[in-house]
C-alpha cells in the first residue's frame, strides 16, 4: 500500500511524521502547481470549490508516482465538505484511476469509525505507538506554526526579506526530517537565533489579520501568496488559524495550551450566532477580534462560491461599521488573476495607511 494525500501548505510535513512513525509507505504529490490546477479543473465539475479541484490535481500526480490509496478528509455540517472524498472517489473511478480513498471523518463526531479505519491503516500496531506518532506529528506542527508565525513577524521589518525566507525553507527541510523532539526543538531555536540577526527596519508597521475558509488561509498557492505579498508591500499579517491550534481542538479536544478559536466563536455574535459550516463563523468572529486588538484591517480569503464564507461575508459590513475596521475579500479560483490581486492589495495597504495616519491626526 502506497498512501498519498492532498497538500495544504505545510500539513505534509505533519501527515509525513505521523505515517512513517507507524511504518506506512508514503507517495507525496509534487508541491501544487499550475499543472495541478490544470488536472484538477479538467476532471471536476466546474462549479466544484477550489480545493476540491487542487485535491483531485495533487491525487492525479501522486498516482503518476504510484500512489494507490488516498488519505482524505471528511466533514460534517452544511457546506460540500462532506461530499467532497465521494466525489472526488467518483471522478477517479471514472477517470478508470483505481486508488482506494480512506476517508477520516472528524474524530469529534465519528469516533468509532475512525478508530476502525485507523486500525485498517495500521495493521496491528499498539495504540501505545499510534499514540506515540501522534504526539510526534504534534511536536512537528508546533514546530511548523512558531516557525511560520516568526516569519510572518519578521517579513515585514527584514531588510533582506528573501535571505529571511530562504532561512524559513532551510528550517521546514530540517523540521521535516527531524526525528525526534530534541531535534526539532533544536532546528526552531536555530531558526529564530538566525532570524533575529537578521537587519531590521525601526517603525511602526500596519498589521492586517488574515481570515477566511482554512485550505485558502494555508496554502499558499491557493491564495497566491497573499501573506508574502503583504509581508513584502510593509504589513505584519497575523493569520487567524494554525495547523496545531485546529488539531488541538478537533483532535484533542482543546486540552493544549494553544490559542484556539474558541474565544472567537463567542466573539461571532451577535453578527453569526450558529454554525454555517467550514469557518465561517471564525472569520466574522476573528475579524472582531482583530478589530478589538487594534488591527488596521482585515484581508478575508475565500474559494469562488464558498457558502460559510459568502454567509460571513454578507455580516462582515456590520463588523466594519460597528469597529470601523476596514476589510478586503478574495473569492478565488482558477480564474484570479495575479496581477488583480496586487492591485487590490496595494489598494488596500494605502487605505489603510491614510486611515491610520486620519486617526492619528485626530487624536492629536
Ligand atoms: S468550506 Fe467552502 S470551500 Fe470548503 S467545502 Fe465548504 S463550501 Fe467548499
Amino acid at each position: 500500500m502506497k498512501i498519498t494525500y492532498p497538500h495544504m501548505g505545510n500539513l505534509y510535513i505533519v501527515i509525513r511524521a505521523l505515517l512513517t512513525s507507524l511504518g506506512l509507505d508514503l507517495v507525496l504529490p509534487p508541491p501544487t502547481s499550475n499543472r495541478t490546477v490544470e488536472l484538477g479543473v479538467r476532471y471536476a465539475p466546474e462549479f466544484a470549490c477550489f480545493p476540491l479541484k487542487l485535491n483531485l490535481g495533487n491525487f492525479l500526480e501522486a498516482r503518476e508516482l504510484g500512489a494507490d490509496t488516498i488519505l482524505m478528509a471528511g466533514g460534517v455540517g452544511p457546506c460540500r465538505f462532506g461530499y467532497y472524498a465521494q466525489v472526488q472517489r467518483e471522478i477517479l473511478r471514472d477517470l478508470g484511476v483505481s486508488m482506494e480513498m480512506v476517508v477520516l471523518e472528524p474524530p469529534d463526531t465519528h469516533w468509532s469509525e475512525l478508530k476502525d479505519k485507523i486500525r485498517w491503516l495500521v495493521g496491528d500496531r499498539s495504540w501505545w505507538e499510534i499514540i506515540k506518532a501522534i504526539r510526534f506529528a504534534w511536536y512537528k506542527a508546533r514546530a511548523v506554526d512558531l516557525v511560520e508565525a516568526r516569519v510572518l513577524y519578521l517579513r515585514p521589518r527584514v531588510f533582506e526579506p528573501f535571505e529571511l525566507e530562504s532561512g524559513y525553507r532551510e528550517a521546514l527541510r530540517k523540521i521535516d526530517q527531524a526525528a525526534s523532539k530534541r531535534e526539532l526543538d533544536s532546528v526552531v531555536k536555530g531558526f529564530f537565533r538566525f532570524s533575529n540577526r537578521l537587519p531590521r527596519r525601526s517603525g511602526s508597521l500596519l498589521r492586517v489579520g488574515l481570515v477566511g475558509e482554512i485550505f485558502t488561509v494555508l496554502e499558499p498557492f491557493a491564495n497566491y501568496d497573499l501573506e508574502r505579498r503583504l509581508g513584502l508591500l510593509g504589513v505584519e499579517v497575523t493569520r487567524s488559524i494554525f495547523l496545531s491550534a485546529w488539531i488541538n481542538e478537533h483532535l484533542f479536544g482543546g486540552l493544549l495550551r494553544v490559542k484556539g478559536t474558541k474565544h472567537v466563536k463567542k466573539l461571532a455574535a451577535p453578527y453569526l450566532n450558529f454554525f454555517v459550516g467550514g469557518h465561517g463563523r471564525e472569520t466574522v468572529g476573528s475579524t472582531v477580534d482583530f478589530a478589538r486588538q487594534g488591527y488596521d484591517g482585515v484581508v478575508h480569503v475565500a474559494p469562488f462560491t464558498c457558502m460559510p464564507e459568502i454567509v460571513a461575508h454578507s455580516v462582515l459590513p456590520s463588523v466594519t461599521k460597528d469597529y470601523g475596521i476596514p476589510t478586503l475579500t478574495f473569492y478565488l479560483d482558477e480564474q484570479s488573476g495575479e496581477a488583480g490581486i496586487q492591485t487590490r492589495l496595494e489598494a488596500f495597504v494605502d487605505l489603510i495607511s491614510a486611515r491610520r495616519e486620519r486617526v492619528r491626526k485626530e487624536k492629536h
